[in-house]
């Protein structure tokens, strides 16, 4: 295979560049716009010209400087061994072989899909669409031998991508539907992919009935065909060797998987808790599952939300704090199909600990959550801080609210142990003593296991106890 026609180098090393705003000539898709897509298609042989490239709206020479557009990419491929079940991770290819190009950065998947084309890139000649479809197309049929033929269209106007997009909706509401009528103990095998890896080389996802992956573009149907197809592919079996936890989904194959795919970093996965020993996050999750400390339950945003949510953060820090391969108890990269699995999170206390929700969110899952449980969640127009949050909780009697009294009889428990303890200082706690401030007791600051947002911290005298009699 050969790039020699394109006048900007192409290869996996260019995987991971970032384009800032400053060094991007045009940006597609994205944040900014409402409709844009990403679909691969099988089709028959009769129904290809091989090696066409489509443009519908303007070309990449035709777009102003600094401009942004919609974007939507068809791919459609013809072989003789093809299967509908492989169209999801042939898409998700698009990701990978858009990075492959010097100038490209390309983002996310499905209808969240974002790209920026950069400045250098478009000064050395990469000016046209027909060098990207040229391009994806040589590489689906050498990375992809089972593809025989490829085409590619783009559209770049509002007018041309309405009906593919909503065509392209109809495909993943199809695709998720089917992922929906199986659980994990109807099978035997489960899956992995590290398609992700060279952005996060410690993040392998798992790929169950139960728990799609966290970019929401593979199911288990998918994984399965993708790793019957090419079992030396980055989608591959897991043998899910014994359970050891239930509730958890603690599975020895998924933590031997996990230890070697993050060469020992990670060696164990609660496939169904974002508190303990949560599922990697890459940074392609469609959703973040977020503890809430003040309330003792989970909020859910989305990346298309673009104010802050409920706990002050803003999508993007939360997604720096989440992504990159890490472990990060209490922030959980998901899918939105995972959030209607009846095994959603169910380790810390399951759909009855979701107390918000970003409205697009709530509009695309309502449907599939408890009648009784949806008007009980929140979004940003019921409430907008944690103490509307609260209030709000009492008022609609949310399930959430009868965990408050344990919780807080626990807390004060474990404080009442600390203190009685004295200088012993529990595993993973940092106590402290602010030198300089005079007085019995001092002040003490524990840490415990902990990350930190917060807009102000208080600190407070440590009174002595008075003996209970
Ligand atoms: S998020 Fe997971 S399933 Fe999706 S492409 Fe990345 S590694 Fe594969």
């Amino acid at each position: 295979m050969s790039f020699e026609d394109i006048p900007v180098p192409i290869g996996p090393v260019y995987e991971g560049e970032r384009i800032r705003a400053k060094q991007m000539y045009v940006e597609l898709g994205g944040p900014k716009m409402e409709k844009h897509f990403e679909l691969c298609r099988v089709i028959s042989k009769k129904e290809i010209k091989d090696g066409q490239v489509t443009i519908h709206g303007p070309d990449l020479k035709d777009m102003e400087e600094g401009s942004t557009h919609p974007i939507g990419i068809l791919v459609e491929v013809a072989g003789p061994e093809l299967e509908v079940d492989l169209e999801a991770v042939f898409e998700r290819r698009i990701h990978e072989f858009c990075n492959f190009v010097n100038g490209i950065m390309h983002l996310n998947q499905r209808y969240t899909n974002w790209l920026r084309i950069s400045k250098t890139a478009v000064e050395k000649g990469f000016n046209s669409f027909q060098l990207l479809g040229t391009v994806l197309i040589r590489l689906y049929k050498a990375e992809l031998p089972i593809i025989e033929q490829a085409q590619v269209t783009f559209y770049t106007n509002e007018k041309e991508i309405e009906r593919t997009y909503e065509m392209a909706m109809g495909v993943y509401d199809k695709r998720d539907e089917r992922a929906r009528t199986i659980h994990d103990d109807d099978v035997d095998m489960f899956y992995g992919c590290v398609l992700c890896q060279s952005f996060a080389p410690t993040h392998a996802c798992c790929i169950t009935p139960d728990r799609t992956s966290l970019c929401g573009s593979i199911n288990w149907f998918d994984a399965r065909a993708a790793a019957k197809v090419d079992p030396k592919g980055p989608l591959f079996e897991i043998p899910p060797g014994e359970c050891l936890n239930k509730l958890a989904g603690e599975y020895t194959g998924i933590n031997e998987m996990i230890k070697k795919r993050s060469l020992g970093e990670i060696d164990r996965i609660y496939l169904f808790s974002g508190m303990e020993f949560p599922h990697t996050s890459c940074g392609c999750f469609e959703a973040i599952d977020f503890y809430i400390p003040e309330v003792n339950g989970h909020g859910i945003v989305d990346r298309n939300y673009g104010d802050v949510a409920i706990n002050g953060l803003p999508f993007t820090a939360m997604a720096n704090q989440t992504g990159g391969g890490k472990q990060m108890p209490g922030f959980n990269g998901i899918s939105i199909q995972y959030i209607v699995s009846p095994k959603y999170q169910q380790y810390d206390g399951g759909i009855e600990t979701i107390v918000w929700m970003n409205k697009g969110v709530k509009d695309r899952v309502g449907e599939f959550l408890p009648k009784d449980l949806l008007p009980k969640i929140a979004t940003e127009e019921e409430v907008t801080d944690i103490n509307a949050l609260k209030q709000w909780l009492q008022d609609v009697n949310h399930p959430i609210v009868e965990t408050w009294a344990e919780a807080l009889a626990e807390e004060e428990e474990e404080e009442e142990e600390w203190e009685a303890e004295g200088a012993m200082v529990p595993m993973g706690t940092v106590g402290m003593t602010i030198p300089g401030v005079g007085g019995a007791g001092g002040f003490k600051i524990i840490l415990k296991n902990c990350k930190i947002h917060a807009e102000a911290i208080i600190i407070k005298k440590i009174e002595p106890k008075r003996k209970k009699k």
